[in-house]
């Protein structure tokens, strides 16, 4: 167990601060205190940790904790902390930890004992999901899928039949061919596409994925994409029963039936569709 009580220690601590994803006055007053008044600030690129300090006339010492050597920067950093520094963690923008560095620095820290303390600010999720317009109750917050085809595909395969409203980010250069992938296997299903969050030219296009894949190669900027849960309630049933499923077909082959027999069996004792039970079954769906 470990149990932090943030503001009652008088060791250092880490404090992982949210920084602007565009527009530079969502720097927290709070945020700006922390950097200013912290031993060192550990950036994911120092060159652009500097833009934003010196607008803000910060003179903190600043060195880089880049994902690719994590580790090793991450065991400096708890050499600080032993050493009396409290520090903050950047990135290049929005919260660190969300689809940039400084989970393992995280972990380190919790175990070496000391506080980790989180200051608010911009993601660019949350203002994706909120302005999208789809259901914001329940969420995935899934981050950048596999730059690889085959790889995105099974990602998006595992999603498929995720009820609820799904984020994720996306880098330009890649954005039509990862909303092709989301056509072919999860259908096409409402997104909205939020774009340059916070920027001059912020723009939330609300549709589905085949038309916005119609105008996608003319958008440019940062994007996040959020889509649409699985509203096939028949389908969400059928996979969560799959194994079940499958179990009776086999048993029903073992007793003589030939496959196509047995899937029309089992669809007609679980009322599914025998076609959909068809392609699940032989993994087409
Ligand atoms: N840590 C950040 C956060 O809390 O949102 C995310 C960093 S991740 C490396 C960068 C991705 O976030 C971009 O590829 C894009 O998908 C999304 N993103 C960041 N800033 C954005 C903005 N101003 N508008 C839209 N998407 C943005």
């Amino acid at each position: 167990m470990n149990r932090q009580k943030s503001f009652d220690e008088d060791k250092p601590s880490i404090y992982l601060v949210a920084t602007p994803i565009g527009n530079l006055e969502e720097l927290t007053p709070r945020a700006i205190s922390i950097l200013e008044s912290v031993d060192v600030i550990a950036a994911e690129d120092t060159r652009n940790t500097m833009k934003l300090l010196s607008h803000f006339g910060i003179k903190t010492r600043l060195i880089a904790h880049h994902q690719h050597n994590e580790l090793q920067s991450a065991k400096g950093l708890i050499e600080l902390l032993n050493q009396g520094n409290n520090i903050a963690i950047v990135s290049d923008a929005g919260y660190p930890l969300i689809s940039d560095p400084g989970s393992v620095v995280t972990k380190m820290v919790i175990e070496a004992g000391y506080s980790v303390i989180p200051v608010s600010g911009s993601n660019a999720m949350l203002n994706a999901l909120v302005a999208s317009g789809l259901d914001t109750q329940h969420f995935l917050f899934y981050g950048f899928l596999k730059s690889s085809e085959k790889d995105r595909v099974k990602e998006l395969h595992d999603l498929k039949y995720y009820p609820f409203t799904m984020v994720f980010y996306e880098a330009p250069h890649r954005i039509r061919k990862m909303l092709e992938s989301c056509l072919q296997v999860l259908g096409n299903r409402n997104i909205c596409l939020a774009r340059e969050l916070t920027k001059k030219h912020e723009e939330f296009i609300r549709g589905s994925i085949e038309e916005i894949l119609e105008m996608v190669d003319d958008l440019k900027g940062e994007m996040v994409v959020v889509v649409e849960g699985c509203k096939d309630q028949k389908s969400q049933d059928q996979t969560q029963d799959a194994p079940l499923l499958h179990e009776q077909i086999k048993q029903y082959i073992s007793s003589g039936y030939t496959t196509n027999e047995a899937i029309k069996k089992v669809a007609k004792e679980y009322g599914l569709s025998k076609n959909d039970l068809y392609k699940e079954y032989h993994g087409l769906s």
